[in-house]
């Protein structure tokens, strides 16, 4: 048996003891193993059939899956030079057997066969939309081409694999590199406590005095909404706003790659016989076309844009009274907090006391445990770092139906942000269930001095929505694996579960079980949580407009925009504000140069999804507000209805089964406080 951590493949994966030399030596034999295995079913004389043909290539994508999983999350949240080399090297290999595998022609008529095939009738509904997304994915990736455009198909993907790959690490890279420092503490004045210890402690740690500032969103944030001192503000804003273009270092340039990767997709569109790559885009996903996707974006932006206008005009007659005559894109959140206190008579610092770690985690796990007829419990395995942790869930019987692992706080050589990952699916074996285990990933602020982790409102949101990701592979009754949790779900559905699971964040009902002041113990006072209610749409406007101005941004780039035209992407987003923005940034903003979301991140002709998400969120909500926030009937029909079904079906006839109805934009606009 081997001694290669990664090639284990009964329980759970051995983070302690997974190193960087063990990642080369398990792709190429799980690698190799797949290659063998596609030759022998490719040339297999008997009539394929699931049993003896497509469970067996699912059998080798869940092993190579889990191994990948395991070296991607490690890449992502302990990052290292030797593990980032053995990751790209390893990325490069993976690409090229996954485009061998799906341009194999001789793989593409089997499942054609089983497809048309008398089997057919009798194989599972989930099995036959495994076999429907299989053929459809073979069109997709390049089965029908010609020998000869195989070969530029496969070199296109395999150059766009690369290229976003460096496009997130030139990020990181400049990310990670940025710091100021700063002596005095009187230069830091607004600036909460915890935000000013860490800043010592940041400048201890590298051996120097006085207080040390990143571009690490912990240490970022609070400088742009508390610091008076505005010279700080436009420093850190200035740093962060061209990242990864030509205004920072050269080697960390992001801009050759864009146009790069906007031709590579255009030309693997083409190729398909699309006229873009946004209709590519749409041909997995729930909506139909481009057009669709734009007319529903200015549907949104002209509801929004009158909201979006009060605010910017509300904001700037403040700004004066600050003295900020002349109020500038660092000024915006620092003023933004200052009318929201004035306004709402509290910050995000005051609320923050009231949300310890432990006590929002029980909290969010009460929530699930109510609604869903689960319960959570902390449990032991191998972990990457110290500050991980594990968890599993067991059904009414007692019984573990799935496992999490939990890594909270940011910190060096950990990628930024917040996501959700799978780790192992559920599918049924011949060794009975395999049970999912999901990774939940943020990064909040460690725990300061002695007290416990402290987050804020929009940490805790953030926590939940990660935690539905996590709920709809983990509450998944899926047996096989290609459709089961999140997998082969609609791209522009993903975020139902997520952007659900925030709304509970905003009752009263759960906050006041979740909340505790981490000096008295007192849980949130309800005149607290009132100001909150009230201040939960404050620049609901501006914010709704930003999103649209993003997605259209991304639409735009990927449908009707030339890459070999005159005009850049940098135009494009001109061109959009021009349209949507209420509020515009300084002309040396880069924003595109760090947008990972769509160059990097497989969101590519797809940013429009969250509010495409929100708006079937936003309904699917409603019904827990007709029938009881923690309603059990609703939450049993969620779960059996959209969380268990996972990709087995399309997702509008998932929410159609569980609301009885279409989904409408109603509910979205009640909730932002666009309600007429
Ligand atoms: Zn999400």
């Amino acid at each position: 048996m081997s001694t290669n951590p990664l090639l284990h493949f009964s329980g759970l994966p051995q983070f302690n003891e997974i190193k960087p030399e063990h990642v080369s030596p398990a792709i190429d034999r799980l690698i190799s193993e797949g290659r063998a295995l596609v030759e022998q079913l490719a040339t297999s004389q008997e009539e394929p059939t699931w049993e003896n043909y497509a469970l067996k290539l699912e059998d080798h994508s869940e092993k190579l899956g889990r191994a990948w999983s395991q070296i991607g999350h490690m890449n992502a949240v302990v990052n290292s030079p030797a593990l980032r080399e053995a990751y790209n090297d390893n990325l490069q290999k993976l690409t090229d057997f996954g485009s061998d595998l799906s341009q194999d022609e001789r793989l593409y008529e089997k499942f054609k066969a089983i497809q048309t095939g008398s089997e057919f009738s009798k194989l599972t509904v989930t099995q036959q939309t495994i076999i429907n997304h299989e053929v459809r994915d073979f069109k997709l990736g390049g089965a029908e081409l010609k020998a000869d455009e195989k070969v530029r198909f496969k070199a296109i993907l395999e150059q766009l694999s690369k290229l976003s790959s460096k496009f997130e690490e030139n990020i990181m890279d400049n990310t990670n590199d940025f710091t100021h420092n700063v002596e005095t503490v009187e230069e830091l004045a607004g600036l909460p406590d915890d935000a000013i210890e860490a800043a010592a402690d940041a400048a201890k740690a590298t051996g120097k005095s006085g207080y040390q500032f990143s571009l690490h969103f912990p240490s970022y944030l609070p400088v742009m909404q508390y610091a008076e001192n505005r010279t700080l503000r436009e420093t850190l804003y200035r740093a962060y706003s061209t990242r990864a273009s030509e205004l920072s270092k050269p080697e960390w340039n992001n801009t050759d790659l864009i146009s790069n990767i906007l031709k590579l997709k255009k030309e693997e569109a083409n190729m398909l016989g699309f006229n873009n790559f946004a209709e590519l885009s749409l041909a997995t996903k729930m909506a139909d076309t481009p057009a669709q996707v734009i007319a529903f974006l200015d549907t949104l932006a002209q509801r929004a844009k009158p909201y979006a206008e009060r605010d910017i005009q509300e904001l700037t007659a403040y700004a004066k009274t600050l003295g900020l005559d002349n109020m500038q894109a660092w000024d915006v959140s620092f003023v933004s907090e200052k009318l929201r206190q004035d306004k709402y008579a509290f910050s995000d610092q005051e609320v923050k006391q009231y949300f310890p770690e432990e006590k929002v985690l029980a909290g969010l796990f009460k929530v699930t445990e109510t609604i869903f007829g689960v319960s959570v419990q902390k449990a032991e395995t191998p972990l990457w770092h110290e500050d991980a942790a594990f968890y599993v869930i067991k059904d009414k019987a007692n019984q573990p139906i799935a496992y999490f692992y939990l890594d909270l706080y940011a910190r060096q050589n950990k990628r930024g942000g917040a996501w959700m990952d799978t780790c192992i699916t559920r599918r049924k074996t011949a060794n009975g269930i395999a049970l999912p285990v999901a990774f939940l990933t943020c990064n909040f602020s460690a725990p300061v001095g002695n007290k416990p982790a402290l987050f804020t409102h929009d940490e805790v949101t953030t926590m939940f929505h990660e935690f539905g990701h996590g709920l709809h592979h983990m509450l998944t009754q899926v047996d096989e694996y290609g459709v089961s949790g999140i997998s082969g779900v609609e791209w522009d559905a993903v975020e139902l579960p997520s952007q659900f699971m925030e709304n509970f964040c905003w009752e009263w009902e759960v906050l006041r079980i979740m909340t505790s002041h981490v000096d008295t113990g007192e849980p949130l006072p309800r005149a607290l949580f009132d100001k909150m209610i009230a201040a939960k749409n404050f620049q609901a406007g501006m914010q709704m407009v930003r999103q649209i101005e993003f997605s259209l941004f991304d639409m735009r780039l990927h449908g009707d925009f030339d890459p070999n035209g005159n005009l850049t992407a940098l135009d494009i987003i001109e061109q959009v504000r021009d349209e949507v923005a209420v509020l515009r940034p300084p002309k040396w903003n880069r924003f595109p140069n760090s947008f990972s979301h769509i160059f990097a991140g497989g969101y590519a002709a797809g940013y429009y999804s969250y509010k495409w998400a929100e708006v079937l969120s936003a309904d699917a909500y409603s019904l827990f507000e007709e029938l009881g926030v923690l309603s059990e009937e609703a939450g049993s029909r969620f779960k059996s209805e959209v969380l268990a079904k996972g990709g087995s079906r399309p997702a509008m006839e998932s929410f159609v089964a569980f609301r009885g109805r279409e989904p409408s934009m109603d509910a979205l606009l009640r909730h932002s406080g666009m309600g007429d």
